[in-house]
């Protein structure tokens, strides 16, 4: 049996780039609430026209309606054995829906993993992100550079912008950070140091703490 994970951390803490590794090694799906609203953008899908002015500006899609897409989508046959959440809850609100939502189902967050990076190591390294606008990939001129033959495709996401990212990291302080307290009181959080090491050794400092 896989576990449900929930990875927190500001943006551009590497939740990203952790969860998609753990979900590769645990077979289980790894699910981010940003690719899928960016992946309707792209799409330009009814879900991604209601969602585009918040993603855009780096404000939160609202609540309900960001609930009502995870819910579907942990209902999948996929999620059954377990899946990394990644982006989402991003305020206590939506971490309150998923709880009531497993809780009928007789489910559980089993852990909460909180990868801890200081706001000025994320300003360095989200202005470093790069991503292809055909794929969604994405790539950092620090950790994980692109190939050279994509380099001149590649773009700085809107949400990436020095403004926007300001933006998304008081979001995150006012709105997110108190997800922290949520799941400790739950007795379910981890706590990752994440400013001194690069992505290798956060994971290995994640599956150090993860029950076995
Ligand atoms: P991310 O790639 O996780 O940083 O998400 C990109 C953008 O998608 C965010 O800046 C929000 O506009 C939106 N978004 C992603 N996840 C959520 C969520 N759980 N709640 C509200 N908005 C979200």
């Amino acid at each position: 049996m896989g576990l449900r994970i929930v990875m927190l951390g500001a943006p551009g803490a590497g939740k990203g780039t952790q969860a998609v590794q753990m979900a590769k090694e645990m077979g289980v799906p790894h699910i981010s609430t940003g690719d899928i609203f960016r992946k309707n953008l792209r799409e330009g899908t009814d879900l991604g026209k209601k969602v585009q002015g918040y993603l855009n500006s780096g404000a939160l899609v609202p609540d309900e309606l960001t609930c009502e897409i995870v819910a579907e989508r942990l209902q999948e046959e996929d999620c059954a054995n377990g899946y990394i959440l990644d982006g989402f809850p991003r305020s206590v609100p939506q971490a309150e829906m998923l709880t009531d939502f497993l809780a009928k189902r007789g489910e559980k967050i089993e852990v909460a993993v909180n990868i801890d990076v200081s706001d000025d190591v994320i300003i360095e390294r989200l202005s470093a992100r790069r991503s292809d606008p055909e794929t969604g990939a994405v790539f950092n001129l620090l950790f994980n550079p692109p190939p050279p033959d994509m380099a001149d495709k590649l773009i700085q996401r809107d949400d990436d912008k020095p403004e926007t990212v300001k933006a998304r990291l008081e979001t995150y302080h006012e709105t997110t950070e108190p997800i922290i307290a949520y799941y400790d009181k739950l007795g379910v959080l981890k706590n990752v140091p994440g400013d001194d090491a690069g992505p290798d050794e956060i994971y290995r400092r994640i599956m150090a703490v993860l029950p076995q």
